[in-house]
């Protein structure tokens, strides 16, 4: 069967300039040419979340390094949905699958936060930042989102701006629908969701939270959901209702 032309796509830290070189480190190197089995000559994609996605060819593998000869501008560098994911920290694999979802689902930022009931594995930011890297890559995203150390709950608030719509998700809340509340919302571009731990927030977070001006509660439906599953709902349906998702035809 024929290979699709460009099946490699990296991320770089490096600027990307037309007709110049960029080194791959050591990493990536194996990757292109051990797991990927491309030669030199063959082509790779590269984005840097700056400079757009371009087009390179092989120069040069080596054990510890690869050089790329950037030659075409695939696709320029646009401006993406300004969404925050605030989510409380859960084990190991739920987390890792949270970052890669929510990276698919093109959150620009990615913030754990520590509640009265998070009960997470030790979480190493640099890690899941390398979990995003690979999502993005995969995703075709222009950019990668950032991922920051965990912080308190009361600080999150504290932080929040006043021009970024916080879609706080309650497994108890028996308000309007999630579509009715999502789709009034006017005027905003940037946006934040929050879900809670497994244990769920107290009373006590709740209330703070809903006491933001920023705040719109959520109720993802009838069923109490894992903490993942309530990460890609609400950001299904914001992407849908006020996102990226939405034809420019509309
Ligand atoms: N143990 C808790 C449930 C926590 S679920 C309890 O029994 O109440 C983890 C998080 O997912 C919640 O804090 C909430 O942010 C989100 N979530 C789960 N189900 C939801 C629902 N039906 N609607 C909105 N958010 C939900």
């Amino acid at each position: 069967m024929a290979q699709k032309q460009y099946s490699v796509r990296l991320f770089i830290d490096a600027d990307l300039i037309n007709d110049s070189g960029v080194v791959l480190d050591r990493a990536q190197a194996h990757y292109v040419s051990t797991v990927m089995r491309k030669q030199v000559g063959e082509t790779l994609v590269l984005f840097n979340g700056r400079d757009g996605e371009w087009l390179g060819h092989l120069q040069e593998i080596k054990k510890n390094h690869a050089l790329v000869h950037i030659t075409e501008l695939l696709r320029p560098q646009v401006e993406e949905a300004d969404i925050q994911l605030f989510f409380a920290p859960v084990k190991k694999i739920q987390t890792s699958l949270i970052i890669q979802k929510a990276t698919e689902l093109g959150v620009k930022e990615i913030i754990p936060v520590q509640t009265i009931r998070t009960n997470a594995d030790r979480m190493k930011a640099e890690k899941l930042q390398l979990q995003a890297i690979e999502a993005a890559e995969q995703s075709e995203r222009l950019t990668v989102p950032i991922i920051q150390e965990i912080q308190k709950l009361d600080q999150v608030l504290k932080n929040l701006e006043d021009d970024r719509a916080l879609v706080f998700c309650h497994e108890r809340y028996d308000g309007k629908d999630a579509v009715s509340v999502l789709g009034s919302v006017k005027g905003i571009t940037k946006w934040a969701v929050l879900v809670g731990p497994e244990g769920g927030f107290t009373d006590e977070e709740r209330k703070r939270i809903m006491s933001c001006d920023q705040a719109h509660t959520l109720s993802l439906g009838p069923r109490i959901l894992r903490a993942e599953t309530a990460v890609i709902a609400a950001l299904t349906l914001l992407q849908a209702l006020q996102g990226d998702w939405r034809s420019a035809i509309n």
